[in-house]
């Protein structure tokens, strides 16, 4: 059995931490004695509700999560919540402001503007989304019924170095790309969520961070999947959850737990980025795309500003086993989304490479 790794630079479904690979592999065949995969195992089992559970208790501890939120693991990935948001949370004026940073949250406001009054409240189109919009609660309708944002947007490449004031009202907030990799406090927020295939997980589970109060809203004719209420009232077992997939985040969780929770993750994010930043910064023939205070710790976006140059620079990275390292198609360039699990040494070969790869130019 081949053990080759390459350094995967993919913005989703990304790279996880290999020793959760390994446990999740001895466990494939046989979890834990129990003579059966994940895969196969009944979602109503008693060993199906421990791994569930744990997964819940352990998120929970690693984001401090207050007891009057509710944490569910549904499908659909971050798209069906562009949908969900609005069918659930435009529950009086039938207003809301987005906040819109880049495709993500663009995406979610077109979406959105099938449901209600949708307004724009700030925008950073202007500049390609180089920079987050610093919004204050002035920027918002006072009858707003929340105001939505994304921490990070994974295709531009910036992040939210605040979070904004919206007073009383709630604010929905997309951690796709960021979750975890900083410690947030979940209070000051209405609703969080994040498709696992980022930071987390395998590809088809999407977490929702819900606070009680905003549960219980959805019209009567919402389809049932699509009402929080029912998956809150189930514990995310109104139907076949992702087992797989809620499994493999919940081992996630727990080897962050046993390396010290989010904070020592953080700092070594920061670490990664600053050394990925400082050699574009000082780079002659790269740029970064977003200006510094609003860069992303996890998906760093840079060009050459000539697409021949940034194809030639994509295919010999790969040459040296770093791959994914292209922009989205929407924007070109060069994108490395460096998540928790890129190791330290993933960023070094990067950076030696691009050293390399100026030397020869
Ligand atoms: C990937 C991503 C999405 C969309 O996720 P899907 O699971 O493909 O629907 C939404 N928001 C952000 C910030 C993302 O990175």
């Amino acid at each position: 059995m081949s053990e080759k790794r390459v350094f995967n630079f993919s913005a989703g479904p990304s790279i996880l931490p290999l020793e959760v690979l390994k446990e999740v592999q001895a466990n494939l065949i046989d979890y834990k004695g129990t003579g059966e995969s994940v895969m196969e195992m009944s979602h109503r089992s008693k060993e199906y509700k421990q791994i569930i559970e744990d997964a819940e208790a352990d998120l929970r501890k690693l984001m401090g999560i207050p007891d009057n939120y509710k944490v569910l693991f549904l499908q659909g990935g971050g798209t069906l919540q562009f949908s969900m948001v609005p069918m659930n949370l435009l529950r009086n004026s039938k207003k809301a402001d987005y906040v819109v940073s880049g495709a993500w949250s663009k995406k979610a406001e077109k979406e959105a503007e099938k449901f209600g009054d949708i307004k724009i409240a700030a925008d950073s189109a202007d500049r390609n989304y180089a920079y987050v919009p610093k919004v204050t609660k002035d920027d918002f309708r006072a009858d707003a019924d929340y105001v939505y944002i994304c921490f990070n947007e994974t295709i531009h490449g910036n992040h939210f170095n605040y979070i904004p004031d919206t007073g009383d009202i709630p604010l929905v907030c997309d951690m796709s790309s960021c979750i975890l990799s900083e410690e947030v406090d979940v209070s000051k927020f209405g609703l969080i969520f994040a498709g696992a295939q980022k930071n987390i997980a395998p590809a088809g589970l999407t977490i929702v961070i819900i606070r009680d109060d905003l549960i219980g809203f959805a019209a009567d004719d919402c389809p049932v999947y699509l009402d929080y209420k029912i998956h809150a009232e189930k514990d995310s077992m109104y139907n076949t959850p992702n087992c797989w997939s809620i499994y493999v985040a919940g081992e996630v969780f727990k080897h962050i737990l046993a390396n010290g929770g989010i904070k020592p993750l953080h700092e070594t994010d920061v670490k990664k980025a600053g050394m990925l930043y400082d050699c574009i910064d000082q780079s002659s023939i790269f740029t970064a795309a977003v200006d510094k205070d609003s860069r992303s710790l996890m998906n760093v976006d840079f060009v050459s500003g000539d697409p021949e140059l940034d194809k030639k620079f994509v295919a010999e990275a790969r040459e040296r086993g770093m791959i994914n390292v292209n922009g989205h198609r929407s924007v070109g360039g060069m994108r490395a989304s460096i998540f928790n699990a890129m190791p330290v040494e993933g960023v070094e070969a990067l950076v030696k490479f691009i050293k390399d790869f100026e030397k020869d130019q």
